[in-house]
């Protein structure tokens, strides 16, 4: 018999919440990271006090009531609202879109006065069946939110004229006629206190995990530690990229520290000019209504992925997807190991969405066993 049940690649919120689920079915885990810290991109590093969210911002919201009170029992989160602020020339913009944000580029102030106003840029435009992710936009908020808020930020993100982008990238871009500048429509929303190293401390408590342990690098010796695998890691480098490569969008954060005790009054402001090379500032300490007299701040460069850059964006386009889906159907051949998490899935997940997939798998893993 081998010494663990589950090897688990990753421990990131798949890994960490699977590993906890099956510890409590007192199954033996043993959980490798390639990082030196455990939490993947959730994990926050503590400067002068503040919890910096080292791979972007982070803020956890749900509609379901059992992942809330399953994230809260072993964090308590606070009551932070994600309300980001837009600059555009100088100017400051409520986001998402709003009454705030429709008073302060028109002057209006009834939801009747704005709509008229985005129907009149709307109703000129000769657009059919639109072409482009430019021609959805202007069809979805008119021209005045979309040349402001909307074009130079998306070119930034994305690295290319928003005319040569695919329309589908933009479904649909909420606009509310209200004064309300809640970005998520989420009932629970929040950030932990203590941060997230809290939440993925308390459900690895108990388990080994080693870090700085690269899957690839030992594939044959960690497997022979454990009867089945758990990856959360690259679906293609899992199967030697055999396929191809499956393409990322990338970032690149720059901490700095100030000596001053608030930097930009808002956890979250984004800079929609094209010439800004970044596209937002993030102000840690707001998460957490924090009080240090430092602050930290994070600014957030979009870039091409190398291949040796950090994977954070999935590119969900024809080809890579005609890419995953050769990987998919050797995964779900693949005896003995299982796939989750938004690497090995080719998926972008919000922490909610990855939690409640990982409490599916084990469930699921829960009952074949139950029934084996
Ligand atoms: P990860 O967190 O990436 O964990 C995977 C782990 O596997 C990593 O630790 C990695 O080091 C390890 N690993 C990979 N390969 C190997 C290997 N070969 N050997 C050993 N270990 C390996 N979600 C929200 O709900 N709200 C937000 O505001 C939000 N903001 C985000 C902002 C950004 C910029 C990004 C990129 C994501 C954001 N998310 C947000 C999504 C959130 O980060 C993910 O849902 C979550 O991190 C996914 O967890 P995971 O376990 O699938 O992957």
């Amino acid at each position: 018999k081998n010494e663990y049940d589950y090897l688990i690649v990753g421990s990131g919120l798949f890994g960490a919440v699977f590993s906890h689920e099956m510890k409590k079915k007192g199954k033996r885990c043993l959980v490798i990271d390639k990082r030196d810290h455990a939490g993947g991109n959730v994990h926050c590093e503590n400067i002068e006090g503040i919890n910096v969210h080292k791979y972007g911002a982070h803020i956890f919201h749900t509609n379901d009531k059992k992942l809330w009170d399953y994230v809260n029992s072993f964090v308590r989160f606070n009551r932070f609202v994600n309300s980001p602020v837009a600059i555009h020339q100088g100017q400051l913009y409520n986001l998402p879109f709003n009454m705030n944000t429709f008073y302060k580029l028109w002057k209006v102030k009834t939801p009747e006065e704005a709509k008229a106003k985005i129907q009149s840029q709307i109703e000129h435009l000769d657009i059919g069946e639109p072409a482009n992710l430019e021609e959805q936009a202007l069809l979805l908020v008119g021209t005045d939110i979309y040349e402001k808020l909307i074009k130079g930020y998306t070119e930034k993100q994305w690295g290319r004229p928003a005319k040569e982008l695919p329309a589908f990238i933009i479904k649909r871009l909420p606009v509310r006629f209200t004064f309300d500048n809640n970005y998520f429509n989420d009932k629970y929303q929040g950030i932990p206190m203590g941060g997230y190293n809290k939440l993925t401390d308390g459900l690895l408590e108990g388990t080994e995990v080693r870090l700085n342990v690269d899957y690839f690098d030992d594939r044959e010796h960690l497997n022979s530690l454990a009867d089945r695998v758990v990856f959360t890691g690259k679906i293609d480098q899992y199967f030697d990229y055999r396929f191809g490569k499956l393409e990322y969008r990338s970032l690149r954060f720059h901490h700095e520290l100030h000596g001053k005790e608030n930097y930009q009054g808002n956890a979250i402001v984004n800079y929609t000019d094209r010439e800004i090379p970044y596209t937002r500032i993030i102000e840690h300490k707001h998460f957490e209504f924090g009080t240090q007299p430092q602050t930290v701040i994070t600014k957030e460069y979009p870039q091409e992925w190398s291949g040796s850059s950090e994977p954070y964006y999935p590119i969900n386009d024809v080809k890579n997807t005609d890419i995953f889906k050769k990987y998919r159907d050797l995964a779900a051949a693949e005896h003995g190991v299982i796939f989750g998490g938004r690497l090995a899935e080719y998926k972008y997940y919000d922490m909610h969405q990855v939690i409640a997939s990982a409490l599916k798998k084990a469930a699921e893993t829960a009952n074949q066993m139950a029934s084996a």
